[in-house]
């Protein structure tokens, strides 16, 4: 006989002492073990040492949680209530989260590897933003009225809830992406089966705890942790979900996309990957570029779909340039995830750090120069120096790639033109970035990359407000902003007759 596993465990988390935290499956507000007890563990990035069991979820597992989600949809939310009840419990979920920001700080801090300040001053506070935004635009989608046909026959369009939604999280930002989907989905009337990524499961589980404090009906949000290749795999074919929204890889993109097309069709919408071009001219502030360039290659550790993994700068500056930015690398605060002096931590697993080792390798190899860094730091855990690469040609793996590391490559041009060139030279159209004093050709340039977001003097800025996602291989939809919560509904027209008849036959 086995012994069922439990569904909460104590976790030493730095600040905190023991901390009573989840562990098991979060379905129809009950949480309950993987019916065949299956686990596996999460590891702290910062030591490789083993924090906790998780419950892996089953396809029977993530049946349960599909039935529970369906019947919600159908009975106690979507188009059952009235906005108002999903805004004051969205509202309320941003409230929960706003009182254990300490806490939840420190498990996102601890499972992840990001500084716990940066967790507190940005991955928290962003997704408690997210949620009040959604909460905010609950009921202002509405249909049209289109009276254009005489006065016998009228027609109006309603916008309603897709339905049940799948939703794959990766890594690198657990709770924000978990805020950037469920807060669309709940303020549309979608139910959702979530699966948060096996390595970084912890505060996608503590926030279930919140929603079931805020007071959501059960089944509206379910938590299935897992692989991708099983609890994946299952969600993304599962033939009564309406709906899958995922970022991360576009290998995985491209797997869910098949899936989808191969099960009940699904509606998909991927935010993938990216290896966004910054393009730097003469007459630029260098050091507020290599500042904002920084940010968007080693904030969080590099780990960033949009980072500024691709520079090009006019041949006139590149040398300078080259200097503020190597400076830069050198004084960025790595360090312990739990020091607040720590803006930039480890990578998250063994995995990634040594295929972003790899990629260093391969560009000393294919003849580029390590200007600073590309190597290990400290003597545990998965930490690799901020990187600068140097001497670039567009064909090197270190160039064409997405690192998902904080290693930033540079290479020169001569003119605007061969900028453009350089910058929509890739698979990827994530983003992309502009540096200079001429205010037409910042709107020429930022005109013609083919990305789906550019920053002009400034990088990695991102706001709820403002749509999100790629061009080309780097997506498909479009994330936050009015966009966010279309994602997530349907246009339903309706043809009414006011008065006309039909004669037969015709
Ligand atoms: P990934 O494999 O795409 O994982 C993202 C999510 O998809 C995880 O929850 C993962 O689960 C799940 N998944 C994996 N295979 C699946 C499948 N066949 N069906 C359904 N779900 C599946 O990414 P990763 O392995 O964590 O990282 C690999 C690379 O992806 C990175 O090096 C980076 O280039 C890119 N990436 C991009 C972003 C982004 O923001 N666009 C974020 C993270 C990673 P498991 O974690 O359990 O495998
Ligand atoms: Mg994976």
């Amino acid at each position: 006989m086995t012994v069922a596993q439990k569904t909460s465990t104590k976790l030493d988390v730095p600040g905190h002492g023991a901390v009573e935290v989840p562990t098991g499956l979060f379905i129809n507000n009950e949480w309950v073990p993987a019916k065949d007890n299956a686990t596996f563990e999460v590891v702290n990035p910062a030591t490789g040492k083993k924090l906790v069991d998780i419950s892996h979820a089953s396809d029977e597992d993530v049946d349960n949680a599909v039935k529970a989600a369906r019947d919600a949809f159908e009975n106690t939310w979507g188009t059952n209530v009235d906005a108002g009840e999903r805004i004051a419990l969205i509202n309320k979920l941003a409230d929960l989260l706003e009182r254990d920001t300490k806490i939840v700080a420190a498990l996102e801090s601890l499972d992840s590897g990001k500084g716990v300040r940066m967790a507190a001053t940005s991955d928290v506070p962003e997704s408690i933003g997210c949620l009040r935004y959604y909460a905010g635009l609950a009921d202002k989608v509405a249909g049209q009225t289109i009276n254009h046909f005489g006065p016998d026959r009228f027609a109006y369009t309603l916008q309603q809830p897709i339905g049940v939604c799948g939703q794959i999280i990766p890594w690198n930002y657990p709770l924000m992406m978990l805020a950037w989907k469920i807060a669309p989905a709940l303020a549309a009337g979608c139910t959702i089966v979530m699966k948060p990524s096996e390595l970084t499961p912890l505060t996608a589980l503590y926030i279930c705890n919140l929603a079931k404090e805020a007071g959501f009906p059960p089944g509206v949000l379910n938590m299935v942790p897992g692989l991708g290749k099983t609890t994946g795999n299952a969600i993304s074919h599962h033939m009564d979900i309406d709906k899958i929204a995922f970022t991360g890889s576009v290998p995985t993109g491209r797997a869910i996309s098949v899936a989808a097309a191969e099960s009940n069709l699904k509606k998909v919408t991927l935010e993938l990957g990216g290896k966004s071009p910054a393009l730097i001219f003469e007459g630029s502030d260098l050091q507020q570029a290599a500042n904002w360039i920084s940010l968007g290659i080693y904030f969080n550790s590099g780990q960033d779909c949009c980072a500024s993994s691709r520079v090009y700068v006019q041949d006139s500056v590149h040398d300078e340039f080259v200097k503020l930015l190597a400076a830069n690398a050198k004084a960025a605060a790595i360090g312990k995830p739990e020091d607040d002096a720590t803006s930039f931590g480890p990578l998250i697993s063994e995995g990634q750090r040594d295929k972003v080792l790899k990629y260093v390798d391969s560009a000393k190899q294919e003849g580029a120069n390590i200007t600073t860094g590309g190597k290990t730091w400290g003597n545990e855990g998965y930490f690799v120096e901020p990187t600068v690469i140097t001497d670039i040609g567009q064909d090197m793996k270190c160039v064409r790639e997405e690192i998902f590391g904080p290693v930033v490559v540079v290479g020169k041009f001569s003119d605007e033109k061969e900028a453009i060139k350089l910058a929509n030279d890739t698979t990827y159209g994530l983003a992309g970035a502009v540096f200079s004093k001429d205010a037409s050709q910042v709107q020429r340039v930022a005109q013609a990359i083919k990305a789906g977001t550019i920053w002009i003097n400034n990088y990695g800025i991102l706001s709820s407000r403002v749509p999100f996602g790629g061009f080309k291989q780097s997506g498909i939809g479009r994330e936050l902003g009015t966009a966010g919560i279309d994602a997530y509904m349907q246009t339903k027209s309706v043809h009414q007759n006011l008065g006309e008849q039909l004669e037969w036959p015709l």
